[in-house]
Formats: structure tokens, C-alpha cells, sequence
């Protein structure tokens, strides 16, 4: 592949938009496709060249980038249907099928071997960061794959994120992508309880992040993302749970999870549990507000606050934690 290659950007929702749009200011030769004609007028009003067709974008790309909502979607367009040609037959021999969707291991690693199968290479690289590391070109790639064709799309996603790791073979990426947020979720589960206890007990939200988050409670749902306001300004919590990350993308993302458990034969309790109050929050209002609102369903489901609750202020005056570089997503 040439060192700007011509790169078909096909998904360009909320995260593929704007990362096209990074791809095309830092000159490669970018052609977009979206099946939602509103994505595709976003897209042309921010400088992305689009195509008339997934056929027509591909046609004559190095790279073929899938920024899709799920496997499904992914498998479906690499292979075709209803007689329409998909996009393995219409990519020249040799084309890198580079898929940035949060998707299954196994769909990754069917998805990876699909690709070979027709002549072309292929990594799968999701990613974290969300809509304002894709807006920034600040996003972590989890890249699986092999290591000459990890290097072979590095400079792209470097274009695009900040931090980019090879984690392994084919699927490795989405492996290390669901694993962290198994982490994530049960950890927010765990200091949403914590909190919502001190509420019960009496204690104050900043006292038991002053002590937890020096001590071996620290975490980054607590640091970070405290799920009540207060003791760090910038989380979500501090305005109404706006996302940040969004409960849906938890729900997705650990149903995942829980796939992959299922099939390796992991002897978990704790990711399936989280899966399942994740699901619970994203089937109602907590589908678009931040999953540290989780909190929220724990408190209702408590009953009030017998001596805390966000009005109780006692404590150290609020300070921020050591954070870092924001959004899991
Ligand atoms: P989105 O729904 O906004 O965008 C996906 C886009 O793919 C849509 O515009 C859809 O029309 C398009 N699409 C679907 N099938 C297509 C096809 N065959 N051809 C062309 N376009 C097609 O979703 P998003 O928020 O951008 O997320 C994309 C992926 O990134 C998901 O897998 C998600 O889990 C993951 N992700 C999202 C975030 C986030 O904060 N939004 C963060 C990390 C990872």
C-alpha cells in the first residue's frame, strides 16, 4: 500500500463521521458511503467525499473501513445479500478490510477469515474514546491481526486516535475492548452501591471518595466518572448524566461480554449480573443518559436516603481526583 492510501470509509454514524473527516484533513483520499442519506449530507457538508454506493466506494480502495452498528451488519455487507455483490467480491485482490465496529469475537475472527478467504488482509480494530476522542482524533484502537498488516494500518490510526495497540491475532482487539469493559461495568455497579450505602449510613459523598479514592477502592468509575456530583466537577453526574458513554453502548458492549463468557466456558458471575442490570437500565431512559446513572435505579430501588444523598455536603470541600484522559468510550 502507497503511505496516503485511498481509503473507502463505509458507517459514518456518530463515530465514523467524524473520523473520516479526520482521515480527510490529514490528505488521504477518502470515500465515504452511509445507507442513511442524513449521514451522507453530514458527511458532505464536513469535506467527505461520498459515493454514490458501497460498490462504487470500494471499487479502487487500498483500505475498507467498517464503522457499523454490529456484526451483523459487518458480515452482511463483507458478504452480500439479496443478490446485491458485497464488499469482499467488489474490493481488487489485496484490499485491507480494517473494521473499527464493537462487535463478537467470533464475529471478528469469521469477518477476519471471510476476508482472507477472498484474497484480502484484515484487522479488526475498535475502538474507545467515543464521539469526542472520534471528534479529536484522541481514540484508543485495540488492533488484532497480524503484526505486517498491524503496521500496515498504524499510520491511518494514528490519524484517528491517540493510542493504538496490537493486542494479538485475529479478534484480539474486540477480545480487549469487551474484557476492559466487563472491568468497567461491574466496578460502576460497585461504587454505585458504595455510595448509595453511605447515603443509608450516613456518610457524606465526599468523605467516602476522600477516603476511597486514596485507599483500595480507587478506581476509574470512582476517580473519573463518579456517579454522584460533587467530588469530581468534570463527570457526568455533574450534569444530569449526560453521556459520556452512554448506558445503551454498556448494555451492548457487556451483552458482548457476556457472549464470549458463555462460549469460552467462563465460570463468571459478576459480568453476567452486570449484563443483565445494564440491560434493565438501557430498556428504559438510561439508554442515552451516562451508565454511572446507574446509580439512580439503585437509589430508587433503596428508598430515600436515610442520612445522605446528594444534598449532603458534610465533608472535605470537593476537590478534583487524579483523572485520566476521560471517556472509556
Ligand atoms: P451509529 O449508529 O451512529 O453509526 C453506524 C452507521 O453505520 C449508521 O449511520 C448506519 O446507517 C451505518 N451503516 C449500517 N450498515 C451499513 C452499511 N451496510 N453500509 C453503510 N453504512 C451502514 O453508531 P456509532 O455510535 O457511530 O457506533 C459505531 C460503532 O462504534 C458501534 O459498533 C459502536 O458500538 C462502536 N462505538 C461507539 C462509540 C460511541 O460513543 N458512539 C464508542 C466506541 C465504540
Amino acid at each position: 500500500m502507497t503511505e496516503k492510501y485511498t481509503v473507502a470509509f463505509l458507517g459514518l454514524g456518530h463515530m465514523g463521521g467524524p473520523m473520516a473527516v479526520n482521515l480527510v484533513k490529514a490528505g488521504y483520499s477518502v470515500a465515504g458511503f452511509d445507507v442513511v442519506p442524513a449521514a451522507l449530507e453530514a458527511a458532505t457538508a464536513s469535506g467527505v467525499p461520498v459515493a454514490a454506493g458501497a460498490v462504487e466506494a470500494v471499487s479502487g480502495a487500498d483500505v475498507v473501513l467498517t464503522m457499523f452498528p454490529s456484526g451483523r451488519h459487518v458480515l452482511e455487507a463483507y458478504r452480500g445479500q439479496a443478490g446485491q455483490p458485497g464488499l469482499l467480491a467488489a474490493a481488487k485482490p489485496g484490499t485491507m478490510f480494517l473494521d473499527c465496529s464493537t462487535i463478537n469475537v467470533d464475529e471478528a475472527r469469521e469477518a477476519a477469515s471471510l476476508a482472507i478467504e477472498a484474497g484480502h488482509r484484515s484487522v479488526d480494530a475498535p475502538v474507545s474514546g467515543g464521539v469526542v476522542g472520534a471528534e479529536a482524533g484522541t481514540l484508543t484502537f485495540m488492533v488484532g491481526g497480524d503484526a505486517a498488516d498491524f503496521e500496515a494500518v498504524r499510520p491511518l490510526l494514528d490519524v484517528m486516535g491517540r493510542r493504538v495497540v496490537h493486542c494479538g491475532a485475529h479478534g484480539a482487539g474486540q477480545a480487549a475492548k469487551i474484557c476492559n469493559n466487563l472491568i468497567l461495568g461491574v466496578s460502576m455497579i460497585a461504587v454505585s452501591e458504595a455510595f448509595v450505602l453511605g447515603e443509608k449510613l450516613g456518610l457524606s459523598h465526599q468523605a467516602l471518595f476522600d477516603v476511597a479514592s486514596a485507599a483500595s477502592g480507587q478506581c476509574w468509575a470512582l476517580t473519573t466518572n463518579c456517579p454522584v456530583p460533587g467530588p469530581v466537577p468534570t463527570s457526568p453526574a455533574n450534569r444530569d448524566y449526560q453521556p459520556g458513554f452512554a448506558g445503551a453502548l454498556m448494555a451492548k458492549d457487556l451483552s458482548l461480554a457476556v457472549n464470549a463468557l458463555n462460549s469460552t466456558g467462563v465460570a463468571a458471575r459478576m459480568g453476567p449480573l452486570a449484563a443483565e442490570i445494564y440491560g434493565t437500565f438501557a430498556a428504559g431512559e438510561g439508554a442515552g443518559r451516562d451508565f454511572s446513572g446507574i446509580i439512580t435505579d439503585i437509589r430508587d430501588m433503596s428508598g430515600r436516603p436515610a442520612g445522605g444523598g446528594p444534598e449532603n455536603s458534610a465533608g472535605s470541600a470537593p476537590q478534583s481526583a487524579a483523572q485520566d484522559d476521560g471517556s472509556p468510550e
